[in-house]
């Protein structure tokens, strides 16, 4: 069972949602993916440019970056069994005039989510990828910074699994941080292999 007719009827009305038309310099265009059966959430920040032209989640870089670090392939990686991708803001919000990416937009979240995980009956595990799942999801229990919240990431396992953003821009981070490889990955390869196995 992939599919349900009250999720069918979710994903219909987020793909027709125009909230924020009035805010964005180009039409709504929802990026998401979920199953009734869904078992490992990815929780990001917003489309860039590239996926809201494709329309297809973290099918660039960064998301060749992320399904190394889940150890999986494409296939499984977009297979809405195993994983389910849900940005903090669901839509492309456009450029700042320096060049990079808008903040997601706030009113997705709390407009969408919680009926999405209302459908998750299955869900095993949520990927809080980049700051704003953090903040969002974590609320007090975050630390100071995102670098501290990742690195003390058993404390809020089974539930969450707070990760650095995948994108090339971060280099610099890891650059600084190399336990998050050499520590972190290899945990959370682990947990993915454990749910997958699972089913
Ligand atoms: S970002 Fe979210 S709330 Fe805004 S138009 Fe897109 S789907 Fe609707």
């Amino acid at each position: 069972m992939s599919e349900t007719r009250s999720n069918k009827a979710l994903k219909k009305r987020i793909e027709q949602c125009t909230l924020c038309a009035g805010s964005l310099s180009h039409e709504p265009k929802p990026v998401f993916s979920f199953g009734a059966n869904t078992k490992i959430l990815i929780i990001g920040q917003a489309p860039g440019n590239k996926v809201h032209q494709s329309g297809k989640a973290f099918d660039d870089k960064s998301g060749d970056t992320l399904r190394t670090w889940l150890g999986i392939d494409r296939d499984t990686f977009y297979n809405t069994v195993f994983f389910g991708i849900v940005p903090m803001g669901f839509c492309f919000p456009g450029k700042n005039p320096k060049g990079g990416d808008l903040p997601p937009r706030p009113v997705c979240a709390p407009k969408w989510h919680h009926q999405i995980f209302e459908q998750l009956k299955d869900l095993d595990l949520v990927l809080l990828v980049g700051q704003y799942a953090q903040k969002y999801y974590l609320g007090k229990t975050a630390k100071r910074n995102l670098t501290e919240t990742v690195r003390c990431y058993d404390e809020y396992l089974p539930t969450y699994f707070p990760l650095v953003h995948p994108s090339p821009l971060n280099f610099r981070w890891h650059a600084k941080n190399h336990w998050f490889i050499d520590r972190v990955v290899p945990e959370l390869q682990e947990q993915v292999r454990k749910i997958l196995n699972g089913i």
